[in-house]
C-alpha cells in the first residue's frame, strides 16, 4: 500500500473519542467570553453603559469620552479573563474572517510596560486594504482602507485574543466587506416594515430582521483527508470512485451519532456556548460523515457574525479531534452535498413575529401583508436572489437533483394557497360592509387555525413558508449569510415602501377605508406574483420546463447567475436604498466573477497535477506487474501463453487506454487554460472556464475512477471513498 495512504490509515485506528468533562451545566457557560450587556452593566458607568445601549438599539453614535470607558472597559474584562492581544474581527469578501492581533502590552519607557486600550484603537483600525478583494475600488480611490467598531455585535474572546466586531470599507467609505452592506440593508428594512406596522399597530417602532441559520458539514480524519491533495487544496474531493455502499440504505439520517463525531460535537458547543452562539440541534445528516448543527434564531447582524465565527471554532475544535471538517458543498460526488438554511422573519419590538398570525383579524391582516409582499418582492428578484447565493462550489449542488434547483420559486402550502385564492376574488375598489366583515371573520380570521396544520412541507423548494418563518434552503454550505441576508431584506424594504406609496395613494386619492385599500393592494399583488409560487416537486425536468414558460430563471452556472447582480433593477434597488452605490455593487461583481475563476482555476490544476502524478504513474506501475507476469506466463506456457494472459492482457490494454484519454484531456485542459487565461475581460473568462475548462474535469475524473476499480489496492495512492466516508 502507498506509504501515505498506509500511514492515514494506521493513525486512524489508533483514534479514540476525546474525554470531554463537563461539571458545569451548558446554560451557566453561555456569553461567558462574551463582553455582553450583562457584563457592560458591571463594568461601565451608568452614562457609558447608556451610551452603548443606545447605539446598540437606535444606532446612535458613541462619542469618544464614552468609547473611551468602554475600551477601558473591555481591556480590563479581557486582562481578567487573561487575555494578551486584541484585534478588529471582520469580514472581507475573501470568505474568510480576518484578524490581525496587537498586544495590549505598551513600554512607557524606564524599562517600564503596561497593558493599554483607549477609544480610539476600539473605534477604528487601519489594516491594508490592497491584500483583500476590492473590485477595482483600489484602483479608482485609495490603497489604504479601515475598520470600525460594530456596537450591535459584541467583542469577544477567543482564546487569548479580544475580537471587536467591525465593519470594513475604503478610505473613501465604500464597502470591502460583507457586514458594511448587511447593516445598511437591515437598517431599511425596518425603517420600510415599521412605517408598514403604523397601520396595524402605533405601538410599533422597530422591526428586526432574524436569522436562525442550518449549518450542514463533514467530518473526515484529518490524516485521510490531509492525505489527499485535493480535499486539502480545493476542499473536495476531484477524483475518487463511490464506495460500493454510499447513502442508499439511509441508515445515516438522524441515526445514532458515532462516538467520534459526538465528542466533537460536545466540545464544539462547549466552546459556542462560551462565545454566546447558542446552538441549540445537532443530528446526522443524509450522507454518510455529514451532520448538522443548528442554533436558536437570533437578530440578522448577530446571526451572521455567530455563523462566521462558528465556521472558524468549527475547523479549530476539528483539528483537536483528528478530525477534517469539510464545508464545501460538494466534497465528495454521488452522496449528498451541504447547505445552509437560512430562516427568516421579521420581529417587532413589541415582540410580535411579523410571519406568524395572530388572535384578532387586524393582526392577521398585518401578517398577510408582511406574507404577500415577501412572494411579491422574492418574485420581482428572484435572479438576484438567486445571485446572491452562487459560487462555484454551491453550483454543484443547485439543480442536481438533492438540493433545491437553480430556479428561485416560492412554496407556501395548500393552505395558504386557498387563503390567496379567496384573497383574489376580493372587489375592486371599495369593499361592501359585508364583504369587509366576510374578509374579516372567514378568510383572515381563520389563519391561525388554518395555519396550527399546515403541516405540508416541501423538502424541494428553495423558498418554503414553514409555519412562521421563511426558509431560504438554496444557501451554500460555505456561504457567508450576509450576502443573500443583505439582498433579501433589501428586496423586502423596498416591497414594502413600494406598498405604503399604493396604499396611501389609495386611501387619500380615491377615498377608500385603510383595510379596503390593503385588500385592493394585496388582490393585485397575489395576482402578479403566481408565476413564483409552486408547490410541486422541483426537482422533475417538468418543472423546469414549467417553469420557463412562467418566465422564471434558471440560471444553472455562476457566471451566468452572476449577472443579475448588476442589472439596472439590482443597481437601482441598492442605490435607492442607500445599501450600495453602483460602484460598491460593480466592485462585488467583480470580486465575485474573480473568485469564481480563480476557484476553478485552481481546481483544474490540482486534477491535472493528481491524474499526472499520483494516478498515472500508479497505473503504469501495475500495468509493469502485469507485463511481468505475462512475460512470466509466456516462459512457463511458451505459445500457448495467451490462454493464460488473457485478462492481463486485457487489463494491460484498458490501462493503455485511460491512461492515453487522461493524458491528452489533461493536455487538452491546460492548453484551453493557456487560451482563457489570455481574456481581460475578466465576465467572459469566468464563462469561459466555466463553458470550456469545466467540461473537461468529467472525463479525468471518469478515466481515473474507472482505473481505481482496476488497480490493485495495494499500491492505490488516495485515500478511498470508503475510508474516507465510513472510517469511524
Ligand atoms: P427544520 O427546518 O430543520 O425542520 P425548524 O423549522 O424547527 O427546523 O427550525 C430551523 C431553524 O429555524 C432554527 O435555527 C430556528 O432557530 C429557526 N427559526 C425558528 N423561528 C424563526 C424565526 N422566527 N426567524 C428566524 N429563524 C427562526
Ligand atoms: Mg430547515
Amino acid at each position: 500500500m502507498s506509504k501515505i495512504r498506509f500511514r492515514a490509515l494506521a493513525q486512524v485506528s489508533e483514534r479514540k473519542p476525546l474525554k470531554i468533562s463537563e461539571k458545569k451545566r451548558r446554560s451557566s457557560l453561555f456569553g461567558e467570553n462574551v463582553f455582553n450587556q450583562d457584563t457592560m452593566r458591571q463594568f461601565l458607568t451608568k452614562e457609558a453603559f447608556i451610551g452603548v445601549k443606545s447605539a446598540m438599539e437606535h444606532g446612535s453614535k458613541i462619542d469618544r469620552k464614552i468609547a473611551d470607558q468602554v475600551a477601558s472597559a473591555m481591556k480590563e474584562w479581557a486582562l481578567s479573563k487573561n487575555a494578551t492581544h486584541y484585534t478588529h474581527w471582520f469580514q472581507p469578501l475573501t470568505g474568510a474572517t480576518a484578524e490581525k492581533h496587537d498586544a495590549f502590552f505598551e513600554t512607557i519607557g524606564d524599562g517600564k510596560a503596561i497593558e493599554k486600550f483607549g477609544g480610539g484603537q476600539l473605534v477604528q483600525q487601519e489594516p491594508d486594504a490592497s491584500s483583500f478583494p476590492n473590485g477595482g475600488i483600489r484602483n479608482t480611490f485609495e490603497a489604504r482602507g479601515y475598520t470600525a467598531w460594530d456596537p450591535t455585535s459584541p467583542a469577544f474572546l477567543l482564546g487569548t485574543t479580544l475580537c471587536i466586531p467591525t465593519i470594513f470599507v475604503s478610505y473613501t467609505g465604500e464597502a470591502l466587506d460583507y457586514k458594511t452592506p448587511l447593516l445598511r440593508a437591515l437598517t431599511a428594512v425596518d425603517k420600510a416594515a415599521t412605517d408598514v406596522c403604523k397601520y396595524f399597530d402605533k405601538n410599533i417602532t422597530k422591526v428586526t430582521a432574524s436569522l436562525g441559520w442550518e449549518q450542514e458539514y463533514f467530518l473526515i480524519d484529518k490524516s485521510l483527508a490531509n492525505s489527499r491533495p485535493d480535499i486539502a487544496l480545493t476542499g473536495r474531493t476531484l477524483i475518487g470512485h463511490s464506495s460500493a455502499k454510499g447513502q442508499q440504505l439511509d441508515d445515516h439520517y438522524f441515526g445514532t451519532i458515532p462516538a467520534r463525531a459526538l465528542s466533537y460535537m460536545s466540545d464544539l458547543e462547549k466552546e459556542c456556548m462560551l462565545l454566546g452562539i447558542p446552538v441549540k440541534t445537532r443530528h446526522n445528516e443524509v450522507a454518510p460523515s455529514q451532520f448538522e448543527l443548528a442554533p436558536i434564531y437570533e437578530e440578522s447582524n448577530l446571526a451572521v457574525d455567530h455563523n462566521s465565527l462558528l465556521m472558524d471554532v468549527m475547523k479549530k475544535v476539528a483539528d483537536r479531534h483528528n478530525f477534517k471538517v469539510l464545508l464545501h458543498e460538494k466534497p465528495f460526488a454521488g452522496v449528498n452535498g451541504s447547505g445552509k438554511h437560512n430562516n427568516w422573519s421579521l420581529a417587532t419590538n413589541t415582540g410580535e413575529n411579523l410571519l406568524s398570525p395572530g388572535k384578532t383579524p387586524m393582526r392577521n391582516l398585518q401578517f398577510l401583508t408582511f406574507f404577500i409582499n415577501t412572494i411579491k418582492a422574492v418574485y420581482k428578484h428572484e435572479e438576484l436572489l438567486r445571485a446572491s447565493i452562487a459560487s462555484a462550489s454551491n453550483d454543484h449542488r443547485l439543480g442536481a437533483n438533492e438540493a433545491p434547483p437553480a430556479i428561485i420559486s416560492v412554496f407556501i402550502g395548500e393552505q395558504l394557497t386557498n387563503v390567496l385564492n379567496n384573497l383574489e376574488n376580493v372587489t375592486k375598489g371599495k369593499l361592501t360592509p359585508e364583504e369587509r366583515t366576510d374578509l374579516k371573520l372567514n378568510v383572515v380570521g381563520k389563519i391561525p387555525d388554518v395555519l396550527l396544520d399546515n403541516t405540508d412541507r416541501n423538502r424541494t423548494s428553495p423558498f418554503a413558508f414553514t409555519g412562521n418563518k421563511f426558509e431560504f434552503r438554496a444557501v451554500g454550505s460555505t456561504a457567508n449569510c450576509a450576502n443573500p441576508m443583505t439582498v433579501l431584506n433589501a428586496i423586502i424594504a423596498e416591497q414594502l415602501i413600494d406598498f405604503k406609496t399604493e396604499v396611501d395613494h389609495l386611501v387619500k386619492e380615491e377615498g377608500l377605508k385603510k383595510d379596503s385599500a390593503i385588500f385592493n393592494v394585496l388582490r393585485e399583488y397575489i395576482k402578479e406574483s403566481r408565476p413564483v409560487l409552486f408547490e410541486g416537486n422541483g426537482y422533475g425536468q417538468e418543472w423546469e420546463n414549467e417553469a420557463k414558460k412562467r418566465k422564471l430563471s434558471n440560471n444553472k452556472t455562476t457566471p451566468q447567475a452572476l449577472k443579475a447582480r448588476v442589472s439596472k433593477q439590482s443597481i437601482a434597488l441598492f442605490e435607492k436604498l442607500d445599501i450600495m452605490s453602483k460602484i460598491e455593487t460593480e466592485a462585488r461583481y467583480e470580486i465575485e466573477v474573480e473568485e469564481y475563476t480563480l476557484r476553478i482555476q485552481i481546481e483544474s490544476r490540482v486534477l491535472g497535477d493528481m491524474a499526472r502524478n499520483h494516478i498515472v504513474p500508479t497505473a503504469i506501475k501495475y500495468q509493469n506487474l502485469l507485463i511481468e507476469n505475462v512475460k512470466g506466463l509466456k516462459e512457463i506456457f511458451g505459445d500457448e501463453f495467451k490462454t493464460h494472459a488473457k485478462e492481463q492482457l486485457n487489463l494491460i490494454t484498458q490501462i493503455s487506454n485511460h491512461i492515453e484519454t487522461i493524458n491528452s484531456n489533461i493536455e487538452g485542459m491546460i492548453n484551453m487554460r493557456k487560451k482563457v487565461n489570455k481574456i481581460t475581460d475578466s465576465e467572459n473568462k469566468a464563462m469561459e472556464y466555466c463553458n470550456k475548462v469545466i467540461p473537461f474535469f468529467d472525463t479525468i475524473r471518469y478515466h481515473c475512477d474507472k482505473l481505481e476499480l482496476l488497480i490493485d489496492d495495494e499500491i492505490w495512492p488516495l485515500a478511498k471513498y470508503r475510508e474516507l466516508l465510513f472510517m469511524k
